[in-house]
C-alpha cells in the first residue's frame, strides 16, 4: 500500500492492527475501536505496508501484522476470540477477513511459479507475479464440522490438544476432488467409526487460523459402535443434551453456535 492510495481520500480509516491473534484497539468514550491509521503511525507501527480489506458504512479498514507492540495508555491487546461481541458483528467479521489476507500475504512473498518477490496492490484482493504473471489467489482450506444426534444424545470428541474436559464436534479437512458429503461421512466413520444417514447444511463460518472456511452441518446416527482413531481423537462419547461436558466457550466458536443451535430446537 503506498502513502498516495491512503491520503486522497478525506474518509476515516482504521486500521487493524494483530499482534499474533490479538489485536490493537483504542479506549474512546467507552467504546472499544481501532486505532485511526495516524494513531498507529503515533505509536510505531510501519503503516507503509498496510493492506486494504474493506469499507463499511463509509469507513475504509486496513490492516497489518506486527511482531511487537507497546500499548501506551488507551490502547490495549485483545484476543480475536475474546473481541466478538464488543464490536459490531459486521466489524468483527472484518477482523477475521483481514487476519485471513494477513496469513496468506505473510505465506505468499514470492511468485510459486518464478520465485520473483510479489506485493498485493492497493485495493486488489489477489496478487498477479509481474515478471510471469502468474495470479495467486487468497488460499481458503475447506473443512467440515458436524453434529450428530442419536435420540436426545449428541456425539462430541475430543482431541489431545483441547483443555482438559473439553469437547466438540467432529472436524476435518476436504481432500482434493472429494465430495463435500462424502467428507462428513468419511471424517466420522474415521474419527469414530460410526456411520451416519441424514447430512444435513446448517451453515459457514470464516476460521482464519490460518485459512479455513468451515463448513456445518447436522446428521443423524445411522449404525456402528464408537471405535475412536487414536490418533485425532482421544475420547468421544453420546451425552445427554441435558448434561453437556465442557464446550467450547467463546462465541467465536462455530462449535458452540451449532450445538446452542441444536439446543434450541431439539
Ligand atoms: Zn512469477
Amino acid at each position: 500500500m503506498n502513502d498516495r492510495s491512503i491520503s486522497t481520500s478525506n474518509k476515516l480509516s482504521y486500521c487493524i492492527v494483530f499482534n499474533k491473534n490479538q489485536l490493537l484497539f483504542k479506549k474512546s468514550e467507552g467504546r472499544t475501536q481501532f486505532p485511526l491509521i495516524n494513531e498507529a503511525e503515533k505509536l510505531g507501527i510501519d503503516v507503509s505496508n498496510i493492506i486494504y480489506i474493506g469499507t463499511l458504512d463509509d469507513i475504509d479498514y486496513y490492516a497489518t501484522n506486527v511482531s511487537t507492540i507497546n500499548p501506551v495508555e488507551n490502547f490495549f491487546l485483545k484476543h480475536i476470540s475474546e473481541a466478538y461481541g464488543e464490536l459490531e458483528e459486521n466489524i468483527f467479521f472484518l477482523t477475521l477477513r483481514a487476519l485471513h489476507f494477513l496469513n496468506w500475504l505473510n505465506r505468499n512473498k514470492y511468485c510459486g511459479c518464478c520465485g520473483t518477490k510479489v506485493k498485493l496492490e492497493p485495493k486488489e484482493t489477489h496478487i498477479k507475479c509481474l515478471n510471469c504473471g502468474h495470479v495467486i489467489y487468497p488460499k481458503i482450506t475447506p473443512a467440515i464440522i458436524v453434529a450428530i444426534l442419536k435420540d436426545d444424545k449428541i456425539l462430541l470428541a475430543r482431541s489431545p490438544h483441547f483443555t482438559p474436559n473439553m469437547y466438540s464436534l467432529i472436524s476435518g479437512h476436504i481432500d482434493p476432488g472429494e465430495f463435500i458429503e462424502t467428507c462428513v461421512r468419511r471424517e466420522v466413520k474415521e474419527e469414530v467409526g460410526i456411520e451416519i444417514k441424514n447430512i444435513k447444511y446448517f451453515g459457514s463460518h470464516p476460521w482464519p487460523f490460518p485459512d479455513k472456511l468451515m463448513l456445518g452441518f447436522i446428521a443423524e446416527y445411522s449404525s456402528g459402535e464408537i471405535k475412536i482413531d487414536n490418533d485425532e481423537i482421544e475420547a468421544a462419547d453420546w451425552f445427554s443434551l441435558d448434561n453437556l461436558p465442557n464446550i467450547p466457550e467463546y462465541k467465536l466458536s462455530f462449535a458452540r453456535k451449532i450445538i446452542e443451535w441444536v439446543l434450541k430446537n431439539r
